[in-house]
This record gives structure tokens, sequence and C-alpha cells, in this order.
């Protein structure tokens, strides 16, 4: 189960990854644009950095549910120290917190 749940991590670190340098990528060539077209693109650039926000946390998350494979306490809410439901982890790989300290810090 570990070794599927490592697969699943490090095929959606690549995915993400790919996403947040594209997202980049537009977000520059965005600010090399004409003036003219600068009010469209402002929506744009909200959208963009959403998304490299949202990636790069997201990046954060796996490289430390990676950390916590390594240092073999993966599955364990950081919070409370009880077992993640298997389930839970299946749907969501790199969280760090039981459903329960999860529904208590949101
Ligand atoms: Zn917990």
């Amino acid at each position: 189960m570990q070794t599927s749940q490592r697969k699943k991590l490090e095929s959606l670190k690549q995915e993400i990854s790919r996403r947040v340098e594209k997202a980049k990528a537009d977000f520059t060539s965005l600010h090399s644009a004409d003036w003219s077209e600068q009010v469209t693109e402002r929506e744009n650039e909200e959208v963009l950095e959403a998304l490299i926000n949202e990636g790069e946390a997201e990046l954060a998350q796996i490289n430390q549910a990676l950390e916590r494979m390594e240092a073999g306490s993966y599955g364990a809410c950081v919070r409370c120290g009880e077992p993640i439901n298997p389930e839970r982890l299946q749907a969501l790989p790199y969280t760090s917190l039981c459903i329960r300290c999860a529904s208590e810090h949101d």
C-alpha cells in the first residue's frame, strides 16, 4: 500500500509541477502582451496566480507527505497522531490530518 501511495504521490507531483510551470509561462507571456489587452488580461492573471499558488501549496504538501513516508510516519495524523482513514488517504494521498482534525482546522 505504501508503494502505491508513493507512486501516486510522485505522479501527482509531476502533474502539478507541469501545471504550475505552464501557468508560470503563461503568466510571463501575459506580461509581455500589448497594453490594449490589459483589461481582460488582468482577469487571466488572477486565475493564473491562483493556479500557481494552489499548485505550489499542493506541491509543498506532497513533499511533506513524501518526507513523512521516508520517516515512517506517513498515514498518521500530524496533529493528534491517530491513523488517517485509508479511504481518505486514497482520495487525498498528501493529507497530513485525519478527518476530525481537518474539519476542526477548517
Ligand atoms: Zn487528527
